[in-house]
């Protein structure tokens, strides 16, 4: 079923991500995740798309055999990187015939070594040109991304509000953050979306955290922010990983609470395919 279609009647959504394991055995921790999270009856899962389109092939599979397996609603992210239109008119053909539904359209990151991104020729330069090509070309539920905090090539918020628009315009019928830690960067955000005349759900993007280094790191790659007081706590465990999760789980509790509150219409977990987390925050939320 089309994401936007569930989330008239079932709200709040919760939904988890996962990426494409690089091994068998990353493969088999995955299916031990996407098992124990079933339980919990998510609203629906997604499949990243690797940089530079690395992981188109497995992409397809994973969603594929996630909604085969499990009947939950997959979403497959899709990404303007190193593809033409015609390379990324194929994959939505594959996605269709495999059962999907819903896909996330991404322009996707620079691939390494490579500062900024570059349209591919014959491809597409930003999320809204791909966004408008499965929206003329194919029926799915299109999802995009968007950044409380601004997405760090933006010229200016106003700038990246008004490129957020132009995906909405463009079909976007769902959005879901880039992640963040502080409940009031998001209410503050959405007020913005709407007051620009975004009327689509905006889905929460939730990252617990369970390892001080990852999350330094993902903050400066999306110019998110690690508020002050999270951090003190993080850091008084002195690097203790038990006492890490601890912390990182109370507050996602906390942030989920505050957030669901507020009305937001769903939570999209960055599981990075692991379930504990995720089960302890849902279960506390429930
Ligand atoms: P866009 O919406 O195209 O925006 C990119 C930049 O260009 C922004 O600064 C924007 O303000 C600006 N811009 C947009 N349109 C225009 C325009 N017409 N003219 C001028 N400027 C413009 N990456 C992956 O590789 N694989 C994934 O699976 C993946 N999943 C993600 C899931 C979520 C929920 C999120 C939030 C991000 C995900 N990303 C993923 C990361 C994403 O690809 C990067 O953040 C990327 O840099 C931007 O993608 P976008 O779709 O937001 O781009």
């Amino acid at each position: 079923m089309k994401i936007d279609a569930k989330l008239k009647s079932q709200t709040p959504a919760f939904s988890f991500e996962f990426f494409p394991p690089k091994n068998e055995e990353g493969m088999r921790t995955l299916f031990d995740t996407v098992a124990e999270l079933k339980e919990l009856d998510p609203t629906y899962v997604s499949v990243t798309y690797g940089a530079g389109g690395s992981t188109r092939r497995l992409t397809v599979e994973l969603v594929e055999r996630i909604q085969r397996e499990t009947g939950i609603d997959a979403m497959a992210h899709l990404t303007c990187v190193g593809a033409t239109r015609e390379e990324i008119g194929g994959v939505l053909s594959d996605l269709k015939n495999a059962g999907i539904q819903n896909v996330l359209a991404l322009r996707g990151d620079p691939p390494k070594g490579q500062e900024k991104f570059e349209r591919t020729e014959g491809g597409f330069g930003y999320a809204n040109e791909l966004a408008q090509f499965i929206r003329d070309s194919h029926d799915f539920c299109i999802g995009g991304a968007c950044y409380p905090e601004m997405h760090p090539e933006a010229a200016s918020s106003d700038a990246d509000m008004d490129a957020l628009k132009r995906k909405v315009d463009a079909g976007a019928s769902v959005l879901i953050t880039q992640l963040f830690f502080d409940p009031n960067v998001y209410l503050h955000f959405v007020e913005r979306c709407r007051a620009a005349g975004i009327d689509v759900p905006i889905i929460a993007g939730i990252m617990p955290v369970t390892n001080i280094g990852q999350v330094k790191r993902f903050t400066a790659m999306c110019g998110a922010s690690i508020p002050g007081p999270l951090l003190q706590r993080l850091e008084q465990t002195n690097g203790e990983q038990g006492e890490i999760r601890k912390v990182g789980v109370e507050h996602a509790i906390l942030q989920c609470q505050k957030l669901l509150e507020a009305g937001a219409p769903g939570l999209h977990f960055y599981t990075l395919n692991r379930s504990k987390a995720t089960r302890e925050i849902l279960q506390s939320l429930r």
